[in-house]
């Protein structure tokens, strides 16, 4: 195993599952200490647990926190810094999928729930996290986007308008930033199978979710679902200084299927 985060501090939202809780396993089996945020704070005990596996010993500060309020993302980035005086990788990555339904069905309430937490909070994350980046003069911002924000899926108006959202505060942040030595990426995972997945196949078939899984994946070049684990060696490079003049770009991790005709 690489040792690319030794001393180093990683602020992880969404680390209570799927691709927040791989990345910190990722990290942390590499030296880093961690501060996880979550809404869910038994997500965050099962992380510490597995983080715990992976790094015997590796520090690990849980926050309960919910990143649209800005309350919390204040919170949850000045306790990362009492407990560590430090920033070094932060992963933008908490949200949420929201309900499937064509857009004159998709519903205001619905568009502004998805919205306000996948991108009002990155946002959020990226207003808390750069100042103290900024003053250390180094750091590297990974925001989660989706294939979902580069292409369009269908049935997704929050979802969609959130990620691609997410592509413009990257472009945005990076382009401001990079002078003062932080940069800033996103990645657009394609169906990479977590919990989230899971749910989103279920809202297609719930008897029959693993089937609509195998027809869901069966277009892929690959003709699989990506893993979380692939997620979090992808997510690690990019948070580590080896990829420190990769800046306001977004990473496809796909099986490449939003570049196929
Ligand atoms: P997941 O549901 O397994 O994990 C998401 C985590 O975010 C959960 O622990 C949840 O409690 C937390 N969360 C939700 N709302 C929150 C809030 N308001 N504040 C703090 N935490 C909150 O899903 P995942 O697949 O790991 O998704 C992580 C990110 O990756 C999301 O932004 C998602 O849109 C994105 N993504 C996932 C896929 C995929 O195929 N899994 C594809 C593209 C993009």
């Amino acid at each position: 195993m690489e040792d690319r985060f030794s001393g180093k501090v990683v602020l992880i939202t969404g680390g209570g599952s799927g691709l927040g809780r791989s990345a910190a396993v990722r990290v942390a089996a590499e030296g880093a200490r961690l501060a996880l945020v979550d809404v869910s704070e038994q997500g965050l005990a099962d992380t510490a647990a597995e983080v715990e596996k992976a790094a015997p010993g590796a520090e690990v500060l849980r926050i309960t926190a919910d990143v649209s309020s800005e309350e919390d993302t204040r919170r949850y980035v000045s306790a990362t810094v009492e407990a560590y005086g430090r920033i070094d990788g932060f992963f933008n990555n908490a949200g949420i999928e929201g309900k499937q339904n064509l857009t004159e069905d998709f519903g205001s309430d619905e568009f502004d729930r998805v919205v306000s937490i996948n991108l009002r909070g990155v946002f959020l994350g990226l207003k808390y996290v750069l100042p103290v980046m900024k003053g250390q003069g180094s750091g590297s911002v990974v925001n989660t986007a989706s294939v979902g924000g580069i292409r369009g899926v269908g049935n997704q108006s929050g979802y969609a308008a959130a990620k691609h959202g997410v592509v413009g505060l990257t472009r945005n942040s990076g382009v401001e930033y990079g002078q003062f030595g932080v940069s800033v990426k996103a990645i657009a995972p394609g169906a990479i199978m977590t919990p989230m997945v899971e749910a989103s196949l279920k809202q297609i078939d719930a008897d029959n979710w693993e089937k609509a899984g195998e027809a869901f994946v069966s277009v892929n070049p690959m003709k699989r679902f990506g893993r979380p684990e692939e997620v979090g060696n992808l997510v690690a490079f990019l948070l580590s200084e080896e990829s420190g003049f990769i800046n306001a770009t977004v990473v496809a991790i796909d099986g490449g299927q939003s570049e196929q005709y």
